[in-house]
């Protein structure tokens, strides 16, 4: 006889013994989806995985966690296990909360959901950032099916590129306007005594906003970049579509003097096998590469997960 639950249980890398999923060490960043632009699936993307960005990491305190943007990776973690959520958004876009709609916290009432926004899209409210999609003929879902306890913070990301930081429990988040096309935040955790994650969001170079986030990013442990590109493709088809390339990755990491490069944000079109010569190319110019995948997981303490080592 066929076990419904089994079948109905959706894959959880990270803390789902049955499921063979791994515990996530505490303050390790965990990649729940990578993909850019939009979901992919299928045999040719089973290695890098096919949902869009969003990371997960737990704090001290095991009731509190604190995730980064909610594209439809989000779906792959256990939420329900905390009392708090703090949601870090570094944009709007659809691929970075597509996920959001779907994630069970948000219909029940046992978690308490903190949901930080650039103050620049002038939201005051949960409801009012996601009203464009909760209408007909978009979705299905009025607004008060959504039960659970939201607390909605705008965060202002000043304009002249300095840092706005605040504290969520013992990790100190950084702040830093980023580059792409309707505003981007970068954010960087820093964990006293432990380490840091620094992560672009999306993100096209240039030569200022390369500045900024070489120094943004100074000796950062782990540096989450948006490599949606091959430096060919990006000046073939893509300048000034908000993004950036593997071989561009390189130059700002060892700049910023960052121990990891984890290239994230892959394009839709590339495949495992493609992503995988990309990368080969890339560990002889920077050996400490990893392409971000749902499943892995970037320790603090200068260890990176087992997953990383491909
Ligand atoms: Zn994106
Ligand atoms: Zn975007």
């Amino acid at each position: 006889m066929l076990n419904s639950s089994k079948i109905l249980s959706p894959y959880y890398p990270f803390g789902n013994d049955e499921e063979g999923g791994r515990t996530l060490p505490i303050h390790a960043l965990g990649i729940l989806g990578a993909r850019g632009s939009t979901v992919v699936s299928g045999e040719q993307f089973t290695k890098f995985g096919g949902a869009t960005t969003s990371f997960v990491m737990d704090t001290n305190d095991p009731t509190v966690c604190i995730a980064i943007d909610a594209g439809t990776g989000v779906l792959h973690h256990d939420f329900s296990k905390y009392n708090t959520v703090h949601m870090l958004f570094t944009h709007m876009h659809l691929d970075h909360i597509l996920g959001l709609l779907y994630l069970p916290i948000f219909y029940s009432n046992h978690t308490t959901i903190h949901l930080y926004v650039p103050s620049y899209y002038g939201f005051d409210s949960f409801a009012e950032m996601i009203s464009p999609f909760l209408a007909t003929p978009y979705f299905p879902v009025v607004q008060d099916a959504f039960s659970s306890k939201i607390v909605f913070h705008n965060i202002d990301i000043p304009e002249d590129g300095s840092v706005y930081r605040f504290p969520i429990n013992e990790v100190d988040v950084l702040t830093r306007k980023g580059n792409h096309p309707g505003g981007c935040v970068m954010y960087r955790l820093n964990i006293e005594g432990v380490g840091s994650h620094c992560f672009t969001g999306d993100y096209e170079h240039n030569l200022q906003q390369d500045a900024a986030l070489i120094e943004f990013a100074q000796n950062a442990d782990f540096l989450i970049y948006d490599s949606s590109y091959t430096q060919d493709d990006y000046i073939a088809n893509y300048i000034g579509w908000g993004h950036s390339t593997h071989e561009h990755a390189v130059d700002i990491a060892k700049a910023a003097g960052v121990k990891y490069l984890i290239l994230s944000h892959h394009h839709h079109l590339y495949n495992d096998k493609f992503l995988d010569a990309v990368l080969r190319n890339i560990r002889q110019k920077f050996p400490n590469t990893c392409f971000a995948y749902t499943g892995l997981y970037l320790e603090l303490l200068n260890k990176a997960g087992v997953a990383c080592k491909t």
